[in-house]
């Protein structure tokens, strides 16, 4: 029976739509599998058992009465905890908003909800989104399916995971700096990052918010294309979403098209079998008709440093608000409104979290303003125009998502540089604001463990639909996004 939730969901949703099984039934599935796996890879803050059995049965009810279904009708979807959906608990995995409950639905949320999706829980993260490896939760690292020694990748650690243990065929994550694609990428499935003005941030609790984009993973291309079709177009409620109603897809293969491959994205570091499938990966497409092109972002070299400016004095901004009055966790101190806010923060708030707000604050101070933030915000204009002439040249731009395969838990959390370096290859792309998707393209085998590897595929600003079309010609000539990590085997289907 669960094999349902190993279908994609478009044939998910097609079988319920047909009458072939009940929204409740997919639902269950779902649970069973989430029952078997959870203590085990740690993928879930919170499970709203009780709405998600409840939707089910409105769902078949309407269907039974003839109601036309949504695109998603019946299927089951996941969510990360920095997320807002109605009185489902939102910790962003930190104890200071530990027991909160969203008080409003996002809109994408809504939007799902209003396509049928069923939502059964909010994710395990990196806390409040910082992090690439799970180990920032306050509530312990997520396990990766194909290795439970070693990291699922991060911030949207337990979406991924969702997705590849088959929990769900659908999970929404949030990508500020890579913290989608890194971890699909890590755990061998699909993950999107569409143009940063694409999708609404209403209800996504804010980290850098010039960067946060709404992000979802699924197995299969055409469950990305749908779900970002869905969640996509404008909101009156934030005002950076652009005014198009949706995601306009295209029908065609890759011939003709030019793939820019920069030489920065295949540093000397870069191990060598990693290199060795994204070769292999760029060799598939040129025989798909594609015209490999070498292209350059010279200021590559920049992105990290920079990122780590604007994301923290965004965050410092951001995490302003969790101050013991307004949400969550309170901690008294010693009388003064001062002393409950130094103690609510010094208890709330976990190492990272600290770190960036503290560096945030920094760049952003008076005397310091120009010299860093100010700065920062023109190398991004150099980066994003770095991408623009390399786009003068090809259609889309190819590469490593990830400069390694997933890391042993442990191996990086001493070392918050090393940590950071984990994103280099995706945080240009997020400056930039421009879309780009990690698709699978072949495993690498560390330490006696098989593991996943993915290309990244980066489009100009809005041509969601052109790298979402490269990602699924490359889908259908390569069968690596139909391999299951082990923890399938014994009784998982
Ligand atoms: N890993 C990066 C960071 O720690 C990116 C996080 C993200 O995209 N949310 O900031």
């Amino acid at each position: 029976m669960s094999a349902a939730i190993l279908e994609d969901a478009v044939a998910l949703a097609g079988r319920i739509a047909r009458g072939e099984l009940s929204a409740r039934r997919a639902v269950e599935v779902a649970f069973e599998r989430l029952d078997r796996l959870d203590r085990r890879l740690n993928v879930f803050l919170a499970v709203d058992r009780e709405g998600a059995l409840r939707r089910a049965g409105e769902l078949d009810a309407r269907r039974a009465a003839g109601h036309a279904s949504g695109p998603l009708h019946g299927v089951p979807i996941a969510l990360k905890a920095n997320m807002c959906f109605e009185g489902v608990e939102s910790s962003c995995a930190s104890k200071i908003l530990a027991g909160y409950r969203a008080p409003y639905t996002a809109t994408f949320v809504q939007r799902l909800l209003d396509a049928g999706a069923n939502p059964i829980g909010m994710t395990n993260m990196d806390e409040f989104a910082m992090g690439s490896s799970s180990e920032n939760s306050a509530f312990g690292p997520t396990k990766n399916p194909w290795d439970e020694a070693r990291t699922p990748g991060g911030s949207s650690s337990g979406s991924a995971v969702a997705v590849a243990a088959g929990i769900v065929p659908i999970a929404l994550g949030s990508d500020t700096g890579g913290s989608v694609r890194q971890p699909a990428a890590l755990c061998g499935i699909h993950g999107f990052k569409p143009t940063y003005w694409r999708v609404s941030r209403y209800g996504l609790i804010a980290f850098g918010s010039s960067l946060d984009q709404v992000s979802p993973f699924a197995r299969t291309v055409r469950d990305l294309e749908l779900v970002t079709h869905v969640m996509s177009g404008t909101d009156v409620r934030d005002s950076t979403c652009l005014d198009e109603p949706a995601l306009n897809l295209e029908d065609g293969d890759v011939r003709g098209l030019r793939v820019g491959v920069p030489r920065e994205h295949f540093p000397e570091s870069l191990p060598r079998d990693v290199r060795a499938v994204c070769e292999a990966a760029l060799a598939t497409l040129e025989k798909l008709g594609a015209t490999i092109v070498p292209v350059s972002l010279p200021h590559s070299h920049l992105a990290i440093p920079t990122y780590y400016v604007v994301a923290t004095a965004e965050a410092s901004s951001n995490l302003a608000r969790f101050d013991g009055v307004r949400y969550g966790t309170r901690v008294e101190g010693s009388g003064s409104l001062q002393s409950m806010y130094a103690a609510t923060r010094e208890e709330g708030f976990g190492p990272e979290v600290k770190r960036r707000i503290l560096l945030g604050t920094y760049v952003l101070s008076a005397g310091y303003y120009d010299a860093w933030y100010g700065r920062a915000l023109k190398v991004r204009s150099i980066l994003r125009r770095d991408f623009e002439t390399a786009f003068e040249d090809v259609d889309v731009i190819a590469g490593p998502t990830s400069p390694e395969a997933a890391f042993r838990l442990g191996a990086k959390s001493n070392d918050p540089v090393a940590m950071y370096l984990s994103d280099v290859l995706t945080v240009p792309v997020s400056l930039a604001g421009i879309p780009a998707i990690s698709v699978p393209c072949g495993f690498v085998t560390v330490e006696g463990s098989r593991l996943p590897v993915g290309l990244q595929i980066v489009g100009p600003n809005r041509a969601d639909a052109r790298v979402l079309r490269v990602a699924r010609a490359f889908e259908a000539a390569t069968d690596f996004a139909r391999a299951l990590p082990p923890i399938h085997a014994g009784g998982a289907a």
